[in-house]
C-alpha cells in the first residue's frame, strides 16, 4: 500500500494562501506523476472548488452533525456539499482536548459523516499522564476512544496520535509507535497514520515502522516545499529507496 501524507493546516493559512498552496501541491502531483494520497485540510474559510488530480483530497477539519440548522459558529453538510468535499477529520485531539468533544460527541458526527460515507480520518491517542501510567493504561484509554465508532468502515483511515506529541516537536519514538502500531494493526485492519511533531528529517524514519501506513502532519508541513518533500520521500520509499532522510536536494 502507497504511503498516505495529510495536512492539518489547523487554524494557519489565509484563503490565499490555502489556494497557492494547494495550486503548487498539485501542480507538484501533476508534474512528478506522484500516486501517493495526498490529503489537506485547510481552514473552513478557504474552502472553494479546487480543481485538483485524483490522489489530492481537500477534507474537512471539522463539521456539525446536520445539514443544516441552528448552530452557531458550525458548518453542515451543505456547506461541504458546496465544495464536493466528502472527506474529515474526526476525533483530532485539539477538538477533544481543547474544544470539548466527548466521545459521544465525536462518535455522533462520525456516525453521521459514516452515514453519507465521507472519507473519515479518525483520531485517538493519549495524555502524558496515560502513557506514563504505562502500556496496559495507554491502550485502554485507546481502545475507549473507539466506543461508538465502526471500525469496519470502508471509507476509514486511522491516524494514532499522541496528545503529548502533538504541535510540541517532540515525536514519539520509533519504538513507541511501533508499538502502539502493531497492537492497533492486529484487531482493526485499516490503513493508520502517525501523527504528532512529524518533520521532514524524521519522516523516513517513521513510515519505515512496521504497521505506519502514512502520516498526520501539522506544524511542519505548513511550509509547502516541506510538503512537497514529504510528498516526495514517502512516493521513494514506497519505490524502495533507501537513505533518502532529508537529503533531498538535487534529486527532483
Ligand atoms: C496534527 O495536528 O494532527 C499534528 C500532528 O500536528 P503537529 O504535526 O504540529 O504535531
Amino acid at each position: 500500500m502507497k504511503k498516505i501524507i495529510a495536512s492539518n493546516f489547523k487554524t494557519n493559512h489565509t484563503r490565499k494562501s490555502t489556494k497557492e498552496f494547494i495550486d503548487e501541491v498539485n501542480n507538484y502531483l501533476l508534474e512528478s506523476d506522484i500516486d501517493n494520497d495526498v490529503l489537506i485540510f485547510p481552514a473552513s474559510s478557504s474552502f472553494d472548488t479546487f480543481e485538483t488530480k485524483e490522489n489530492l483530497t481537500i477534507g474537512a477539519q471539522n463539521a456539525y452533525h446536520a445539514k443544516n440548522g441552528s448552530y452557531t459558529g458550525e458548518l453542515g453538510t451543505i456547506h461541504l456539499d458546496e465544495f464536493g468535499i466528502k472527506t474529515i477529520l474526526i476525533g483530532h485531539s485539539e477538538r477533544r482536548h481543547i474544544l470539548g468533544e466527548s466521545q459521544k460527541d465525536v462518535a455522533l458526527k462520525y456516525n453521521y459523516y459514516k452515514a453519507l460515507g465521507y472519507k473519515i480520518v479518525y483520531c485517538f491517542g493519549e495524555p502524558l499522564e496515560v502513557k506514563q501510567a504505562g502500556l496496559t493504561e495507554t491502550l485502554g484509554y485507546i481502545w475507549e476512544q473507539f466506543d461508538g465508532i465502526d471500525l469496519n468502515y470502508d471509507n476509514l483511515i486511522l491516524a494514532y496520535e499522541p496528545v503529548w506529541a502533538i504541535g510540541t516537536g517532540v515525536s514519539a519514538t520509533t519504538e513507541d509507535i511501533a508499538t502502539i502500531h502493531k497492537k492497533i494493526k492486529k484487531k482493526i485492519d485499516k490503513p493508520l497514520l502517525y501523527g504528532g511533531s512529524v518533520k521532514v528529517c524524521t519522516l523516513q524514519d517513521i513510515l519505515e515502522v512496521p504497521n505506519v501506513d502514512g502520516v498526520l502532519v501539522g506544524t511542519a508541513s505548513w511550509i509547502v516545499d516541506d510538503f512537497k518533500k514529504m510528498i516526495y520521500i514517502a512516493n521513494k520509499m514506497d519505490a524502495n529507496s533507501k537513505q533518502i532522510k532529508c537529503n533531498i536536494e538535487g534529486e527532483k
